[in-house]
């Protein structure tokens, strides 16, 4: 399940959500209950981030 990352423009906070497929409704943030939030781009990798560690597993 893809996890989106919202922040508030009310308050400033920051808080991931999941998001089931094909499922998008009205999100307001726990924090102070507003629904200016503002969708984040996950931290996929988008930018040139090398690392070391090896994610599969054997
Ligand atoms: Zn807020």
């Amino acid at each position: 399940m893809p996890i989106y990352e919202y922040s508030c423009r009310t308050c400033g906070y920051r808080f991931e959500k999941v998001q089931k497929s094909g499922t998008e409704h009205e999100t307001t943030c726990p924090n102070c209950d507003s629904a200016e939030v503002q969708k984040e781009l996950s931290s996929f990798s988008t930018g040139a981030s090398s690392s070391s560690a090896c994610f599969s597993g054997g």
